[in-house]
């Protein structure tokens, strides 16, 4: 090290406290990357590498990007995950000695951004903190593009921890080693772009000190501390300056709100959709008539966090159900909420000093809207919206504040004057009257000039390097007069002079601008620290506006889809009249869905048993039920003629198929994984919902556990349940547990002709359709009308097999188990069937490719799903 230049120590010494990010090092008007960095960033932002001497035996690689275009650079990188430290030369280089000194100023890291360009608009950017303890997990979020700051106390089960991570989605963990470990492990990150930090360092002081005024300080347990005075110090350590907006700690129990674990959250695609991972086709997506950013992200956070409590759902549905009856105050709020800005995160922005005066005018157009919405609630009729604004502070104080200081229309940079009004600031005045004195001036001579001259085109300009100066074309420089005029610049066909009187007249207009400039932007921050004092307020306002804004969303949607309001009781029965899916419906779009009730009582029929083809619905259905309880418990409107909702402490599904594979583990066993969980956490008051149950194992095994599982509901949990199987064996059930009821999914079969009804009907379906939907999904006929022969041969053996059982067998299905009848391989050609014929005309390589797959399967030891996947693939051969 010590043959590097002082330059080059300097940087690795500041590279040293931040291995993890790439140092941007301030020189002159760039930001260098060395070394490694140089390397990697180069790579990362297709920008040339090149190399510097620095004193060692070969050059030290090198490459830097323009200060003025570092934001795209740093935001390019934190996109991609990384983090960037910057570093700023903090004194003047003409009066240091040596080396200039330069400090990181800040670390920006994915959870930390603060650039709007890196900030989807209607999310949340969250960054977390864990610690862990003998008692628990302390579990702490915080947004500082918004200030708002989450805590929670979790017991010791990962599980929990999980859960809460879905909630919160975060950008970035910060957390000890061995958790950072565990998440790798668990797959908790999994699919997830999450920078996981290592950080245990915790200052009580400085959590002290920052809430001192918050009164939930004093409400924290001993962990919650811990918790979030590591994430005080991380964010402190990062960011280097006082985070005034991050003022109040909002702590909660898990247990306010319903449980969802990460499965459940994904298929019933609150926020995204499965497959695309995209808002659109979300609920969330159906939902969001917001208006303001605020509103977007309060409602996905209401979507993520349903309610437990009855009298809050009550509350809001109150507030929603005026809304939706009163369009005309619903469209007046709607209204006002337009000309609102995002305020938090520009109350974020006044706090973080990068406000400039547009932000000002936005806010200010913002707080002109507030009487009139306070107003508006106040009289709407409903009591949760007159309580709301109750005692809103409107904060006019600050609005006339701006409205005083800063022009209508100001410029976006704060360093060029053009901000402040006239008559906020007497000396500002001042100065600009002598600009403008001086200005009038010029004209003034220019007039004379003329005169004088008698050059008609004479003309007096200004550039930022001349400065003013007399034009005269070539033509006319003869009639200047000799001695008065020195020359300043020679263009193609005219001259430029000045002239003494001139000149002095200029550095006075010139001073008095720079001064103005000076002043205005002193006065502009002097503004804006004195309303991030008053952040606090402003954040409150924030809040009951984003309220405001999700109950007029939520009425608006439940309108114009006819939703109606549910009625929420804490008793056991669920029942819900010509219930539909809204995200399915809206989908559909025309007005072809159809409807299905629902009725899931304590004492007859709790668990409802649902059989019936693919593509009839089940799966539909079933999540209809789960989204409709979801949406009461948020205090929507729902989708059904009436609904009773109980409160559910506990969503549990686990539907879907492909999409499951996690870390390599088998469908299997990711499914019989989720049903240990919910075997341990339903509650009486939890919905489950298992879709096709068992379908990852060969038949046999997978009917004994779905049966088990079934049982042990019935028998041990007591919760409402919907499972939808194949295995139309299970309609036995029905008989020896009282509970239980068979349902399917009607259908109306003509000749081979199958329409789906989509109607749900008392009963067990009889047959399963499977080869008619290999017909509609275009296999060949050759293979159709096999399948079909093969079916009956299927039905017979059983049918013989199982006649010394026939009192224990099941009468609805018709198609007997396959899995009691030990058929031995079957061979395609040994039966004269018009397929066989067909295959045999036209015994092309590819049909022959198949066929002889077909011969070798061992269909009693595969599973349906794998059967698909085979199917698929014969598909895709033929
Ligand atoms: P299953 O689970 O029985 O295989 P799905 O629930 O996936 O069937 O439904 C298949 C398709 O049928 C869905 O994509 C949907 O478009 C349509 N569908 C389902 N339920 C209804 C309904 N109640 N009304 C109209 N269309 C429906």
């Amino acid at each position: 090290m010590a043959t590097y230049t002082p330059m080059i120590q300097q940087y690795l010494a500041v590279k040293a406290q931040v291995p993890d990010a790439f140092l941007f090092f301030r020189l002159g008007d760039f930001y260098e990357m060395f070394f490694e960095d140089a390397i990697n960033a180069s790579r990362e932002l297709e920008i040339t590498l090149t190399g510097r001497e620095g004193g060692g035996e070969e050059k030290i690689p090198m490459c830097g990007v323009p200060h003025h275009a570092a934001d795209n650079y740093m935001s390019r990188l934190i996109e991609k995950g990384y983090k960037v430290a910057i570093c700023e030369q903090v004194e003047d280089p003409a009066e240091a000695k040596g080396v200039v000194r330069r400090e990181i100023v800040r670390i920006v890291t994915p959870g930390t951004v603060m650039d709007s360009k890196l900030l989807g608009e209607s999310v949340n950017n969250y960054i977390v903190s864990l610690v862990n303890q003998t008692d628990g997990y302390a579990f702490t979020a915080c947004d500082i593009s918004t200030g708002e700051l989450y805590t929670t106390k979790l017991a010791n089960s990962w599980e929990l921890v999980v859960d809460e991570l879905n909630v919160y989605n975060p950008s970035e963990i910060v957390t000890s080693q061995a958790l950072l470990t565990t998440i790798r492990e668990s797959g908790a990150a999994w699919g997830r772009n999450m920078v996981l930090t290592e950080w245990t360092r915790a200052d009580e002081t400085l959590l002290d000190e920052h809430f001192a005024e918050d009164a939930a300080l004093s409400h924290l347990s001993s962990i919650s501390r811990q918790g979030v005075a590591s994430l005080l110090a991380y964010l402190k350590e990062t960011q280097k300056r006082a985070l005034t907006h991050v003022k109040h700690i909002r702590i909660y129990e898990p247990d306010q709100f319903m449980t969802m674990d990460p499965f459940t959250r994904r298929n019933l695609e609150l926020v995204e959709t499965v497959r695309e991972r995209a808002k659109k086709g979300s609920l969330l997506w159906l939902l969001d008539k917001t208006v303001t950013a605020m509103g977007a992200r309060m409602l996905r956070r209401w979507i993520e966090k349903p309610l437990m409590n009855v009298t809050r759902i009550e509350e809001r549905l109150e507030a929603v159900n005026l809304l939706y009856n009163q369009l005309i105050v619903r469209e007046d709020v709607k209204q006002a909420l337009k000309e609102v800005y995002d305020l938090e995160r520009l109350v974020a922005r006044i706090s973080y000093g990068n406000a400039n005066a547009r932000d000002m005018i936005a806010l200010k157009h913002s707080l002109q809207q507030v009487p009139m919405l306070q107003q508006l609630c106040a009289t709407s009729g409903s009591e949760t919206l007159r309580k709301l604004v109750e005692n809103m502070d409107v904060c006019d104080d600050v609005m006339s504040w701006i409205a005083n200081a800063i022009e209508d229309e100001p410029p976006v940079s704060i360093r060029d004057g053009g901000m402040i009004r006239e008559g906020y600031q007497p000396y500002l005045d001042q100065l600009r009257e002598a600009s403008k004195n001086g200005k009038q001036w010029i004209a003034e001579l220019e007039r004379q000039e003329r005169e004088a001259t008698g050059i008609k085109s004479l003309k007096i300009g200004y550039n930022k390097v001349f400065g003013y100066f007399i034009e005269v074309t070539k033509a006319n420089m003869s009639a200047l007069q000799e001695g008065r005029y020195e020359r300043k610049q020679t263009l193609a066909n005219a001259e430029r002079y000045v002239t003494p009187e001139l000149k002095e007249k200029e550095a006075l207009i010139l001073e008095a601008q720079d001064k103005m400039i000076d002043l205005e932007y002193e006065l502009f921050t002097e503004l804006r620290d004195r309303i991030s004092k008053h952040i606090s307020r402003l954040q409150k306002l924030a809040e009951v506006i984003a309220t405001a804004d999700v109950y007029q969303s939520l009425a608006t949607v439940s309108a114009a889809h006819h939703f109606r309001k549910p009625e929420i009781g804490e008793g056991f029965n669920l029942e819900i009249e010509d219930g539909r899916h809204p995200v399915v419906e809206a989908v559909i779009q025309d007005g072809s869905f159809i409807a299905n009730g629902t009725s899931l009582l304590q004492e007859q029929g709790r668990i409802l048993l649902i059989t019936g083809p693919n593509m009839a619905g089940k799966s539909t259905y079933m999540r209809q039920v789960a989204v409709i309880c979801l949406m009461a418990q948020i205090g929507c409107f729902v989708p059904a003629r009436s609904a009773r909702i109980p409160v559910t402490d506990r969503i549990f599904t686990r539907i879907g198929a492909a999409d499951d594979l996690i870390g390599g583990q088998s469908t299997f066993m990711v499914e019989m994984m989720d049903i240990q969980v919910m075997t341990e956490k339903a509650t009486s008051r939890s919905l489950v919902i298992i879709d096709e149950l068992g379908r990852g194992t060969s038949t046999g095994e997978g009917m004994a556990i779905a049966q088990a599982v079934i049982e042990f509901l019935h028998d041990r949990i007591g919760c409402k349940t919907l499972v939808s199987t194949h295995f139309h064996e299970l309609a036995h059930l029905e008989e020896s547990l009282a509970h239980l009821r068979n349902h399917c999914m009607a259908v109306k079969e003509s000749g081979r002709q199958v329409t789906f009804l989509r109607k749900l009907i008392p009963g067990a379906a009889s047959t399963s359709y499977g080869i008619y939907c290999a017909e509609i999904a275009g296999l060949p006929d050759a293979i159709i009308q096999r399948s079909y022969a093969l079916l009956n041969g299927f039905e017979e053996r059983a049918a013989a097999s199982a006649v010394p059982q026939a009192a224990e067998t099941v009468a609805v299905a018709t198609i007997a188990p396959p899995v009691a009848t030990p058929i031995r391989q079957l061979s395609l050609f040994e039966e004269d069937s018009p397929a066989e014929v067909a295959v045999k005309k036209k015994p092309d390589g590819k049909s022959q490719l198949v066929l002889d797959q077909l011969k070798g399967i061992d269909l009693i030891n595969m599973t349906p799903l794998q059967a698909l996947n085979l199917v698929y693939e014969w598909k895709q051969k033929l």
